[in-house]
């Protein structure tokens, strides 16, 4: 993309209604537009992020066997109320009456309606296990919406259901989902902790949520200090093996990790050393739960099990905050100059920033570094705007170009250019194609 033709409304004050670091930065760098309380329009490089959040999730939810789906926005109060949440749910409901005076909704999430779908397509145990999900908006009218896209009214979720013909069955894919969740939130340069969540009146162990630490987080969180140091890497993973996932769930959810919610005072300090102890803030950004037959009993979803018998599916739920995680990636992940992204979620991977446009030389090799990194898969900016040196940079940083490669009629006459990370700092002056080497080696487009 050449920035001259590109649409990047940067704000240079600090916006005052904005209380944290993430919507002041993405309000600074036009990534998105408040339309009224809690919805934001998402712009082209707030955009350009969303679509390669939802890449990752996509890609790791696909990974682990999840089946994509798409789910209508608007919802029927009557399926609602056959679950017995249309009375429950509350004014955080946006209920919409059509022009026959049809009672619908607009879905805070889909349990009921993907309940309903697997009640009409799924006739045995032979044909389970199934996981479909889907990313798709959400209303909740939230009563105090803020933070930007990290409390909003309208926000995109992933939320995925698993349907088994028991326990033993539901168990395994709700392993496979948290398995999924620590891929997906390390691939996107985050540590997301699982803790242990509150599983209110269906009871039991298996509710997680993820979260990541953040000073400006609205949890309190509780942990051991050993929990948030695992990382899971590239480690081979075999999605049918119940008990080597089962291994892992294990491994990371031994050790004592909560939030407010869930939290014990005693617990904490029973079980964890002093010096282990960590109290801080984090931001949910995933939630899995395992909610048996909620809602296959009242919808009816129940097929044939080995024995015969008619059974209800058993059945949970898995969200991610799919736009919250664009906040909460600046959250964890910025300086006083602007975000940082990581390298998976950046909406361009490498800047190219030319110090002296009209110049006839520097015109060239920018030209030359444009097109062919844009040949090699790079997602390039290029700062061809007729600016200061000083201004182009302060852009770059401001909205997280991972590399730049800054390219002057001084260095050119020497045959370098210079390749800048704005995590690190570090600069290095390389010839124009060593610089795409590098770049490509690191990126693994070699
Ligand atoms: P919270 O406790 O933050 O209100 P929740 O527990 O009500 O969230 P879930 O129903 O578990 O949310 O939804 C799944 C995920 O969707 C959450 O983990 C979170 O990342 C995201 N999410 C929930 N509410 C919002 C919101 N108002 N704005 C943006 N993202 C949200
Ligand atoms: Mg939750």
């Amino acid at each position: 993309m050449r920035l001259s033709r590109y649409f990047l409304p940067i704000i240079k004050e600090t916006p005052s209604e904005a209380q944290i670091v993430s919507h002041r930065l993405m309000l600074r760098a036009g990534m998105i537009r408040q339309a009224s309380a809690g919805i934001y329009s998402w712009l082209p490089l707030g955009c350009k992020v969303l679509r390669k959040i939802e890449a990752i999730v996509h890609d790791e939810q696909q990974a682990a066997g999840a089946i994509p789906v798409l789910m209508p926005t608007i919802q029927s109060a009557d399926l609602w109320r056959q679950s017995g949440r249309y009375d429950d749910y509350g004014p955080e409901m946006l209920r919409i009456n059509d022009r026959h005076d049809r009672e619908m909704l607009y879905g805070p999430t889909n349990e009921e309606q993907i309940t309903e779908i697997a009640a009409a397509g799924i006739r045995s145990y032979r044909d389970l296990p199934k996981t479909l999900y889907h990313i798709q908006w959400k209303f909740r009218d939230e009563v105090r919406p803020r933070f930007g896209v990290m409390r909003g009214r309208e926000f995109l979720m992933k939320d995925a259901y698993s349907f088994d013909i028991d326990k033993a069955g539901a168990t395994a894919s709700y392993n496979r989902m948290f398995v999924s969740y620590l891929r997906t939130f390390e691939r996107m340069g985050l540590k997301a902790i699982p803790m242990k969540a509150d599983s209110g009146p269906i009871g039991g162990d298996m509710t997680h949520e993820f979260l990541i630490l953040a000073e400006t987080g609205e949890s309190a969180v509780f942990l051991d200090r050993t929990i948030a140091d695992l990382s899971f890497g590239d480690r081979e993973i075999d999605w049918d093996d119940a008990a080597a996932l089962q291994g892992i769930v294990d491994q990371w959810t031994n050790g004592y990790a909560r939030t407010d919610e869930t939290h014990d005072e005693t617990t904490f300090h029973a079980e964890v050393p002093e010096d282990r102890r960590v109290t801080a803030r984090g931001i949910e950004v995933g939630h899995i739960f395992y909610f048996g037959s909620k809602y296959s009993e009242p919808l009816n979803a129940k097929v044939m099990n080995p024995d015969g018998e008619t059974v209800a599916l058993e059945s949970g739920s898995y969200g991610i905050g799919v736009s919250r995680l664009a906040g909460a990636i600046i959250e964890a992940s910025h300086d006083d100059n602007g975000i940082i992204w990581p390298e998976a979620v950046a909406p361009f991977e490498v800047a190219v920033i030319n110090l002296k446009q009209g110049d006839a030389e520097a015109d060239a090799a920018c030209e030359d570094l444009y097109s062919k990194l844009t040949a090699r898969g790079f997602d390039v900016l290029y700062d061809d705007r007729d600016e200061r040196a000083g201004s182009k940079f302060a852009t770059c940083d401001l909205i997280g170009v991972p590399w730049k490669l800054v390219v002057g009629p001084r260095g050119l006459k020497n045959g370098v250019v210079e390749l800048a990370s704005r995590r690190t700092g570090e600069k290095e002056e390389l010839a124009p194609d060593d610089a795409m080497n590098r770049l490509a080696d690191r990126f693994g487009r070699a």
